[in-house]
């Protein structure tokens, strides 16, 4: 499957671009604000929450990530117009962390400050492990700034997340716990898919134990099953956690937590840099290839419907 999923990604580059478009509509709002706030709409109005991603490609200049910060100001100034609900997510690159730690700082501190001011919330996703000691450092600053209203993201994935679930306990932070995106050196990360599942586990039980609010952000259906085991166990409400799935991707799945009452928040990027952005996801993670791959087809075939997969 592994060698599958290469050989798809080594096509892509000559796949005609209306047709990655076309597939790629399924999981990404749109290139406009405008496009997000459709989507997140159309998510509200089916009982699910949102957190809007800003796209944004690699940064290498100052000027473009303080644009990206801006562009969230826009995001927050809609989304209460509007009257959605909806938080932000944001990747720290797209903010400068490339470009040294204070830039990317002033830059997320702007974004969150905006939020406050709207009651609103940011959560700043995980990038490759290369960012993950600048990004916990850069978690920590703004919460030792006085901001609660920020959350971090924890990859299951890599063999230092229950210390450093550990390690984060002081602040009692709020947490994305997903699997992890990128592929990473065994000396990092975990390989065997059931190793990773069981890391997850391990990690969920330590947040939970330590009263921190989760968010569940995974489509395994096995985990979603232990998850609700061990929210159950920690006498968990259903203020106190919430699930978080990607856009189009196993939807009838998220429908059923929606009606087993559960809050569910569904990802929703947008931006100009789409198609960039996906040929590099999918670069980075073949395995993501294969999984689009085989539910394009499965929407095709008589019988079958991708999105209740
Ligand atoms: C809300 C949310 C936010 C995330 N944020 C981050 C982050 O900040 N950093 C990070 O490294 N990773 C992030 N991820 C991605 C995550 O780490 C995993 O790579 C991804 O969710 C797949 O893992 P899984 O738990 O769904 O299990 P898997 O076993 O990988 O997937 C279960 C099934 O879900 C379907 N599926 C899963 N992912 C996709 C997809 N992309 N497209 C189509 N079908 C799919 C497939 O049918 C698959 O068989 C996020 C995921 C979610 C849901």
């Amino acid at each position: 499957m592994a060698l599958l999923d290469r050989a798809i990604v080594r096509l892509l580059p000559a796949v005609p671009k209306p047709v990655v478009r076309r597939i790629s509509e399924r999981y990404i709002a749109g290139e406009e604000l405008v496009d997000a706030c459709r989507t997140v709409k159309r998510a509200n109005e089916t009982g699910k929450l949102a957190t809007i991603d800003v796209l944004g490609e690699e940064i290498t200049r100052p000027d473009e990530a303080r644009a990206i910060a801006c562009e969230y100001e826009d995001v927050f100034t809609t989304i209460e117009r509007q009257g959605l609900d909806s938080n932000v997510s944001v990747k720290l690159t797209g903010l400068g962390l490339k470009l040294g730690h204070e830039p990317c700082r002033e830059n997320l501190e702007l974004v969150v400050r905006r939020a406050a001011e709207s009651a609103n919330f940011v959560r700043i996703d995980m990038e490759d492990s290369s960012c993950t000691n600048d990004t916990l450092r850069l978690y920590r600053d703004v919460r030792a700034g006085g901001r609660e209203n920020v959350g971090v993201v924890l990859q299951a994935a890599l063999r230092r997340t229950v210390g450093d679930v550990e390690a984060l306990s002081d602040l009692q932070p709020n947490v994305r716990l997903c699997k992890g995106i990128y592929v990473e050196p065994p000396g990092v990360a975990f390989q065997g898919f059931d190793e990773v599942r069981e890391n997850y586990v391990r990690a969920l039980d330590r947040l939970l134990g330590a009263g921190c609010y989760v968010g569940i952000a995974t489509h395994d259906e096995w985990l979603v099953r232990e998850a609700l085991r061990l929210l159950k166990r920690h006498g968990r409400d259903r203020e106190e956690y919430e699930f978080q799935m990607l856009l189009g991707v196993r939807e009838s799945m998220g429908d059923a937590l929606v009606r087993r009452g559960h809050r569910l928040r569904i990802y929703v990027p947008y931006g100009r840099q789409w198609y960039a952005y996906s040929m590099r996801r999918l670069q980075e993670n073949p395995k993501i290839a294969g999984y689009i791959a085989s539910d394009t087809v499965s929407r095709f075939l008589p019988g079958r419907n991708g999105r209740s997969s």
